[in-house]
């Protein structure tokens, strides 16, 4: 049994900012990280480039040095590591909570290693755990993946990418230079708006040229052993197929939340209630932080919007202090 001032539930670029602030102000606190530091961050892809430019990755005010204006993966994996090993951050990988309840006006956080005790808990879970799926027959074949690592193991392949939006179209580009034949699918009647500005018009002419196929307003229908089934506007057609990239987002888990009391507004967005001053939730002394604040709007919150909430529960919790005082 554990007793901590604060509990950070999540060791990505936000949990990490929450552990600064506490540690400035002398709280004794513990990070609980399922995966490795910065989880998310380590399973993008590995040539990812960020769409942010380094300062706007920055927290706590410690420079982001990168090579170009716009770091990639490895660049932040870099940052964030040196920035927790250099302030001796107090956090436990590879240990993960399945439970948070208030009893007698304290938290009890339970993980699949220990339970902790303490007078707040935040949450900062972020969203990249839960793929979302095309929910058709097939989806369980080895050969699809929601998640993308890298361009070589799809040379010289039949690749469908399913998506149009930052994730998918980073993908099809890359596969596509590296010898992968790409067919994009996309439910939409176009590539994403929110996609890079400087990567947008790339996608839009290699799918003009014919480099890369792409079919709109089009769904996956059915996934085969040596073909996939697509329904689009001219009819439904089957094309040879070896693997399926499926980058349609990502959910997140919203069980922790529910299990804990938080309400959720009960639209399609799935947003969880707190309080945008101070960032507690409905349950006193639980606050909510980063990507985790949009719900189902997964593209509302990131790093440089996000990591300001660090401060903002800081100091409500200082202010809650001083009145007890
Ligand atoms: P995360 O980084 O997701 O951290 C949450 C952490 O909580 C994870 O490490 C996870 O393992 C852990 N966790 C989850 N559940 C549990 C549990 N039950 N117990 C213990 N630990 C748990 N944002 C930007 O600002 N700029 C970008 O350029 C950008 N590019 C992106 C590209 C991709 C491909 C993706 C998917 C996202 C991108 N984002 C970007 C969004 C980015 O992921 C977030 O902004 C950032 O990671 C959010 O930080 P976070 O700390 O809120 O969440």
């Amino acid at each position: 049994e554990l007793k901590k001032d604060i509990v950070i539930v999540g060791g990505g670029p936000i949990g990490i900012a929450c552990a600064l602030e506490c540690k400035k102000r002398n709280w004794d606190y513990v990070i609980i990280e399922k995966g490795a530091l910065t989880n998310s961050i380590f399973n993008y892809p590995r040539n990812m480039t960020f769409f942010s430019s380094s300062e706007k990755l920055e927290i706590d005010e410690i420079p982001f040095i990168s090579n170009k204006s716009k770091p990639n993966r490895d660049e932040a994996l870099e940052y964030y590591r040196r920035v927790t090993t250099s302030n001796n951050l107090n956090i436990n990988l590879f240990e993960t909570v399945t439970d948070i309840k208030k009893e007698a006006g304290q938290f009890k956080t339970t993980s699949d290693k220990a339970v902790y005790f303490s007078d707040q808990v935040i949450i900062c879970t972020g969203f990249y755990d839960i793929p979302k799926l095309l929910n058709v027959p097939g989806e369980d074949l080895d050969k699809v993946t929601h998640y993308y690592k890298e361009a070589h193991n799809y040379t010289l392949q039949d690749v469908i990418v399913v998506g149009a939006s930052n994730s998918a179209v980073d993908a099809a580009l890359e596969i596509w230079r590296k010898g992968g034949r790409v067919t994009m699918v996309v439910r939409g009647e176009g590539i994403g708006e929110r996609v890079k500005y400087w990567v947008r018009p790339d996608i839009i002419n290699r799918i003009k040229e014919g480099s890369i196929k792409a079919y709109f307003n089009s769904e996956i229908k059915a996934i085969k052993e040596e073909s996939v089934e697509i329904h689009t506007p001219e009819g439904d057609i089957e094309i040879d197929n070896d693997y399926v990239v499926a980058l349609t987002g990502y959910l997140p888990n919203f069980s922790l939340l529910e299990k804990s009391g938080i309400t959720i507004s009960d639209d399609q967005k799935y947003i969880p209630t707190y309080d945008p001053e101070t960032m507690e939730s409905n349950i006193e002394g639980l606050y909510l932080a980063g990507v985790i604040c949009g719900g189902m709007e997964t593209h509302k919150w990131f790093i440089e919007n996000s990591r300001i909430h660090a401060k903002l529960i800081a100091e409500a919790i200082e202010k809650k202090q001083n009145v007890k005082a």
